[in-house]
């Protein structure tokens, strides 16, 4: 893979930043842990700290569902509860950087909505349009769910779209899942880079 990976990307005044979900829930030791879901977080602070600099958007989505989210066992849904609205597990990690004008994205608010898509029942897309963006990096967890989904609806809305291969891990509720997501990514037309790639 790493042969096809472009050599440099270099950020412009259409470029954005998309960090999705790095909530304590799906740490280790969350509700719902992404094994070595901690380690997305150095990258995506470097990342940060780039876009920062060069006063680019940066948005953060999380998970903020209520008590009944139709995605819990509960309900029928794959999970365990998670991420409930205001509760800690749904507090960014603490170790993630965001700077203070970091715009945070809630989704999967409503009980019927999964929130696997950053741009889901979300003014996501009219704010990055508004702001004139064109570029997206993206990173975040899960891989095989809501980075997969949010890469998917952007490709579909027409941004050129980086996944930031260092600053991702799946779930892999099935072995593989991960793989088979970033094969479906790269299908789709996501272009994929290292973060230290990401060029100020
Ligand atoms: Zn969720």
């Amino acid at each position: 893979m790493n042969a096809n990976l472009p050599k440099l990307s270099r950020l412009t005044r259409r470029s954005a930043l998309l960090v999705i979900d790095v909530q304590n829930d799906f740490l280790p030791g969350g509700r719902l842990p992404v094994p070595r879901g901690d380690e997305v977080i150095p990258p995506l602070n470097g990342c940060m700290e780039r876009f920062h600099r060069k006063n680019l958007p940066i948005f953060a989505t999380r998970d903020w569902h209520p008590p009944d989210h139709g995605s819990f066992q509960a309900q029928g849904g794959l999970w365990p509860p998670h991420c409930i609205a205001g509760s800690s597990g749904a507090d960014f990690a603490e170790a993630l950087a965001l700077p203070p004008e970091t715009c945070i994205i809630s989704k999967g608010s409503l009980p019927e909505d999964s929130g696997y898509s950053g741009f889901s029942g979300t003014d996501l897309a009219a704010r990055l349009r508004y702001l004139g963006v064109r570029t997206l990096y993206v990173g975040g967890l899960a891989t095989d769910y809501c980075v997969l989904n949010t890469i998917i609806d952007a490709l579909r809305l027409g941004f050129r779209t980086y996944l930031l291969i260092d600053a991702v891990r799946a779930v892999d509720v099935h072995p593989g899942d991960g793989e088979r997501a970033l094969g479906e990514m790269r299908r789709q037309g996501a272009r994929f880079i290292t973060s230290d790639r990401v060029s100020a």
